[in-house]
């Protein structure tokens, strides 16, 4: 039974011609399956529903092949519509509604599947968040002309007719994150036209006025038409802001659609991640809107405290609660609220895996939840698995992701589980990650764990509890799950060194794991960043909040890169630029000496000295896997032991991601009682139908 504070939230909501059951909103967000793989798509988007999301919407979906992005869902023509209908009708099953939103993406468009001439405001370099092929594309859009326009208007109206065919309730015009064409007419940041769409505000808001009254008219009658607008463009005074003209084209359009999405834009403001910002990050920016009109208004903000949703009703902030990155991390959120199992929730730890992967074409990964993007392919359920089919009991050794995530999956199996490990605390890597500057709240990977686990008397947990080979054998377990983990390579190997580097074997050298231990370099300190994702820049702000001088050279162009792909990269560089962190880009560390490194150009080898007391080397990390090796270097013993099968997870498997940690852990709970054939593909695939060759 949910506590009855909670009872607002599970109020209906009347938008426009339809209702939703309840106040949770699952907003547009990408997934990487789109129009590729259809049916794991529309089970990932029912799997909400049954969660009990009252609105469950898709991501952008282009409407007409001048704006297409090859990775999105596609309603281009009638052909669409029975892959777009699978979404709504399995999302109906479980009462809730569902949204679609239609897009046209302007200059953000590379069409290089179309091979169609982008159609912008005006004539621009095409655009896109992360790196990759469609990233300073070599090629611009046409600015649009009147017929453009035209043709624009009945594309958007034909798009929202098929999308009523295709059984959804709510249609969108979209015009936010940077990428919406009438956000480009909107935005004097984008729109330099002198015609009736450029110049003043109304003239500006013309487009977007005129898609929004044609979908009304196309299809109000049943579907409620809802906006997407980035009502602060966080550009400055030239782009749209919350107190400019950002309010201004929200007060002038007040009642004319049926629901206000509203956000700040790009894409990195609106999925700003932990390491930058709080919950509710947009509230500042968007709270505004329901003063100004009666329609319902929904926003995010990575919420998943009840207690925080509740107020942003009762205050009038928001009507319904928005939620992309909550709804991922947990599909049940509204359902564990609704049974008032407030604590069972999978809170998101706002690290961006979902976003990095998803924009890549491949099915999105969670690091809280393992089972997202594997609904349909793998048939895993975010709550259910199924009970147990053997007598095994499982030996889990190291509590970090992987070994947390394996106990809790066997643990709600039915098995009998021990997770031994070696610390005081549990949590592994992300217990010690958790200490470093932002990164707080990736405690939540293993707090969730711990207290499932905590319920479970099938399973026993032994902390301060370092085993060895002799230990797992005496132990009497039929399985055995070695997750110990990794370490960072103390000698500079990684991605461009596949020798060790010269003098890496001193005193004044440290590595992320000594750092993470409290050992803190001595003098001027350079840390050496060939791993590019988190680690270098978190160790640079930890020391830079101690007043130590620091260098950060790099081979890459830049501190940090693969995090563009987590929308992070430049908050990153700003941060260390701010915090007097010295950045030396592309080049190699050659040699370490005892006062100064030698550093390389990476492209003419041409050498500096450079005066430095420590060095800190953060390049690539080796699994510890001794305790696996010595156990299966000897199956006899094993079998005298009766310990049937020994597996390796997460990174004493193969160093990766917390998010491939927790998956491994899950998938080792899943398949422990399953004989896998190691020949075959190991999930089920979408297998693209011919059509008829037809006339060559
Ligand atoms: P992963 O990300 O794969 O879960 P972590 O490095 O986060 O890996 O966690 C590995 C955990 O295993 C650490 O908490 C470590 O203390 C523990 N561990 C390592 N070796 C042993 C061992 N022999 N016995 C028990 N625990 C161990
Ligand atoms: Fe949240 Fe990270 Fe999961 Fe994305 S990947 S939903 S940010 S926990």
């Amino acid at each position: 039974m949910r506590p009855s504070q909670y009872d607002v939230l599970f109020e209906p909501v009347k938008i426009g011609p339809v209702t939703t059951r309840n106040r949770f909103y699952q907003v547009p967000h990408c997934n990487g399956m789109g129009r590729k793989h259809p049916t794991a798509l529309a089970v990932m988007r029912a799997t909400k529903a049954e969660g009990g999301w009252g609105v469950v919407c898709t991501e952008q979906c282009e409407i007409h092949p001048t704006a297409e992005r090859n990775t999105e869902i596609r309603l281009w023509d009638e052909k669409d519509i029975p892959s777009l209908s699978r979404i709504s009708d399995l999302v109906h099953e479980h009462g809730s509604l569902a949204g679609i939103q239609t897009a046209f993406t302007g200059h953000w468009s590379p069409n290089a599947y179309s091979r169609e001439v982008s159609l912008g405001v005006t004539c621009r370099p095409v655009q896109a968040d992360v790196p990759g092929f469609a990233s300073c594309f070599p090629g611009h859009s046409k600015r649009m002309d009147k017929e453009d326009i035209v043709n624009l208007r009945r594309w958007h109206r034909k798009a929202a007719v098929n999308a009523k065919a295709a059984g959804f309730d709510i249609v969108y015009v979209y015009a936010a994150h940077d990428e919406g064409l009438p956000l480009h007419f909107l935005s004097r940041v984008f729109n330099q036209r002198t015609d009736e769409y450029g110049g003043t505000l109304e003239n500006r808001a013309r487009l977007f006025r005129e898609l929004i009254e044609d979908t009304k008219e196309a299809v109000g009658d049943t579907c409620a038409v809802a906006v997407r607008l980035a009502v602060d463009q966080l550009r400055g005074p030239h782009g749209l802001t919350s107190d400019g003209e950002g309010r201004d084209v929200v007060e002038m359009l007040a009642e004319l659609p049926d629901l206000w999405d509203v956000d700040c834009s790009g894409w990195e403001n609106d999925s700003i991640t932990s390491r930058f910002s709080e919950e509710g990050f947009q509230e500042d920016f968007v709270s505004f809107v329901k003063g100004v009109t009666t329609k319902p208004v929904v926003g995010v903000g990575r919420y998943t405290s009840p207690d925080r949703m509740v107020s942003l009703v009762k205050q009038g902030t928001f009507d319904l609660i928005g939620a992309a990155r909550p709804s991922i991390a947990d599909p049940f959120l509204p359902r564990k609220i609704e049974e008032g199992r407030i604590d069972d929730i999978r809170e998101c730890i706002g690290c961006n895996i979902c976003a990095a992967t998803s924009v890549h074409d491949v099915p999105l990964w969670c690091t809280q939840n393992p089972t997202m993007g594997e609904e349909w392919r793998k048939g895993w359920h975010p709550e259910l698995i199924p009970a147990k089919t053997t007598d095994d009991s499982v030996l889990v050794v190291g509590a970090g992701p992987a070994g947390l995530e394996a106990a809790r999956g066997l643990g709600q199996r039915d098995y009998d589980v021990t997770l031994a490990e070696a610390r005081h605390e549990i949590g592994g890597r992300v217990t010690l990650e958790s200490e470093l500057p932002g990164l707080r709240q990736w405690s939540r990977v293993r707090d969730y764990r711990d207290y499932q686990i905590a319920k479970m008397p099938n399973v026993s947990v032994y902390r301060e509890s370092p085993l060895s080979a002799d230990d797992v054998l005496q132990f009497g377990a039929s399985v055995v799950a070695i997750a110990t983990g990794s370490r960072w390579n103390r000698d500079g190997t990684g991605r461009e060194h596949y020798e060790p580097i010269p003098g890496n074997d001193g005193e004044n050298v440290l590595s992320p794991d000594d750092i993470m231990k409290g050992r803190m370099p001595t003098g001027k300190v350079l840390i050496y960043d060939d791993d590019h994702y988190y680690m270098a820049s978190v160790i640079a702000e930890l020391l830079a909040e101690k007043d130590v001088a620091l260098v950060l050279a790099t081979p890459a162009p830049e501190v940090a890169s693969w995090t563009h792909n987590t929308l992070e990269q430049e908050r990153i560089q700003k941060r260390l630029i701010e915090l007097g962190v010295e950045i030396v880009p592309q080049m190699r560390l050659a040699a370490i000496r005892e006062d100064t490194v030698e550093l390389n150009c990476r492209f003419t080898g041409k050498a500096m000295t450079s005066q430095c007391d420590s060095v800190v080397l953060v390049t690539a990390r080796h699994p510890v896997d001794d305790l696996y090796r010595e156990l299966t270097a000897n199956p006899e013993r094993l079998k005298r032991a009766g310990i049937r099968n020994v597996s390796r997870i997460g990174d004493c498997h193969a160093p990766g991601t917390i998010a491939s940690a927790v998956y491994q852990g899950h998938q080792f709970a899943r398949n422990i009682d399953r004989q896998l054939d190691v020949d075959a593909v190991p999930f089920r695939r979408e297998i693209v139908e011919l059509t008829d060759l037809g006339a060559l």
